[in-house]
């Protein structure tokens, strides 16, 4: 691997040598404006991704437990990670750290004589010199350093022979803290002058952020955070549910995070524990975030579609003039309600329950006058709106029970707690979303669930059908905005849908 000694000519070369190159291949890939280009492609591959997973999706269907399968799926992903660097689409935005971040990559350092064709003809001489300890003393050259358990600052530098004087003025500039804590794996890049000063210092703070130290004449050093940003590519992802949401999404290449993303934008309108059917559809575009050609994780949802029992929902992400976000359908109403439509962490039922085994409620007797969410001891309740705690305590049957009123025209009952949030009493006021107590099985339970009753104006009225107030729509100041942000939006998850339907041969089935 790397030499210890890094100040000789075999490891600098081919740093300077080549960081020039590569550079300019960048640029010259961001002057051409291949941005169509790439999308197109980016998009062509995603297509591939998606149709495969859609494909592989509805042959899963019919054997679910088809073991080579997901291997399968697993190989094409990571052949479209490793066919993306590839693309123009991965230039950075940042030369600069384009360059340092080249030079991080370089796991093992080039010979001299296979960079020889890249150094210019004029620089020969300085670059042939053979790699003597003599001669590497005299000529500026840079290094890197990858943190090592318990390792220090202090130890770093000795390590590259750096004075105490210089570390004590790194440390005053660079400040101590960031400098003391230091982790594992984190880099650090140094450049040393013809005296051998330490010239430049850079150190990665954290996937995005780098501290960078340069050496003034007087010797000290001034300091510059400087910051990257994620490229941004679409993907999308879609499929049919024939057992559980979390497994056909995972079939259509969509992680968790982004599934329990996607329930939460549409979890106002459906109950994704109680309301998914088999043959419920699902489609995403999202973002993925890359780094240097490398996958680094996903980013946003930007549009999505949810066909539950034949209804079709949609949502787009807007960004409003002033920098408020949120996701609202394509006519531009928040996608938000005044009531969550599922008042406990469905995820924590959902993500491994199978639609074709047993349906969640556990029973509808007579004069039951709620729903029930079978869910484990602990799990989370939530309030389901803004609202105030008229009561808390136990109510016969119910066991422990938590009533919250919400305006003057409704309110919503939680009942069979194991216990209550701590600090939470009668004439708390609490928020949507707010945990108020734990699933248990107190009172009149059979077993750990979830009673939870909704109420308008002091009737019962089924949670799973009542309909809810109406969300606010968009500002009308700015709806010509949203309209003009989103509607390409709204196009475009058209067309990547039906290029996917074209893709698979499927009708989309929307009655
Ligand atoms: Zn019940």
């Amino acid at each position: 691997m790397r030499p210890t000694s890094t100040k000789n000519f075999d490891f600098k070369e081919p740093l300077i040598a080549r960081a020039p190159q590569q550079q300019s291949f960048w640029a010259k890939l961001s002057s051409a404006n291949l941005k169509p280009l790439v999308f197109a492609s980016v998009i062509g591959l995603a297509a591939m991704t998606a149709s495969f997973a859609f494909t592989k999706g509805s042959d899963l269907l019919a054997d679910a437990n088809s073991s080579n399968a997901p291997s399968d799926y697993q190989i094409l992903e990571k052949k479209i990670a490793l066919a993306l660097p590839a693309e123009p689409g991965m230039r950075l935005s940042e030369t600069q750290t384009t360059q340092q971040a080249k030079v991080t990559t370089i796991s093992s350092p080039p010979t001299v004589q296979s960079t020889t064709p890249l150094v210019p003809m004029t620089e020969t001489p300085l670059y042939t010199l053979p790699p003597t300890s003599a001669s590497s003393s005299i000529e500026p050259s840079c290094t890197e350093e990858t943190v090592r358990s318990g390792d220090s600052l202090s130890l770093i530098f000795s390590r590259h022979n750096i004075s105490a004087n210089t570390l004590e003025a790194v440390v005053r500039v660079g400040g101590k803290k960031t400098l003391t804590r230091l982790l594992p794996g984190q880099k650090f890049h140094f450049c040393f002058d013809e005296q051998q000063h330490l010239a430049s210092m850079k150190y990665g703070l954290s996937e995005l952020e780098t501290l960078v130290l340069e050496r003034a004449p007087g010797g000290e050093y001034t300091k510059n955070t400087t910051t990257r940003e994620y490229q941004r590519l679409t993907a999308y992802g879609g499929g049919t549910i024939k057992n559980s949401l979390f497994l056909s999404a995972k079939r259509a290449g969509l992680s968790e995070k982004l599934t329990m993303e996607l329930a939460h934008i549409f979890g106002w309108d459906i109950d994704f524990v109680l309301d998914i059917r088999s043959g419920d559809e699902f489609f995403v575009v999202y973002e993925e975030l890359y780094l240097d050609g490398e996958l680094k994780g996903t980013g946003h949802i930007i549009s999505a579609e949810f066909v539950n029992q034949g209804k079709t929902y949609q949502a787009v992400r807007y960004t409003d003039s002033q920098d408020k976000v949120d996701y609202y359908t394509p006519d531009g109403h928040s996608m938000r309600k005044a009531f969550l439509r599922t008042p406990v962490n469905f995820s924590r039922i959902s993500s491994g329950f199978n639609l074709k085994r047993k349906h969640p409620v556990l029973h509808t007797v007579r004069a039951h006058k709620g729903v029930d969410y079978a869910a484990p001891t602990g799990t989370p309740v939530k309030a389901s709106g803004d609202g105030k705690i008229t009561l808390r305590g136990r109510k016969g049957g119910y066991g422990r029970t938590v009533v919250i009123q919400h305006g003057t025209k409704y309110s919503t009952l939680y009942a069979h707690l194991s216990s209550y949030k701590s600090g939470l009493k009668t004439g708390s006021r609490v928020r949507q979303g707010q945990v108020i107590g734990y699933v248990g099985q107190s009172g009149l339970a059979t077993g750990p669930h979830l009673h939870y009753e909704f109420r308008v104006n002091g009737v019962h009225r089924n949670p799973l059908t009542v309909k809810l107030p109406q969300a606010d729509p968009i500002a009308p100041s700015e709806k010509n905005r949203f309209v003009e942000l989103t509607s390409p939006l709204v196009r475009e998850m058209a067309s990547l849908k039906a290029a996917q339907y074209a893709e698979t041969g499927r009708a989309i089935q929307t009655p």
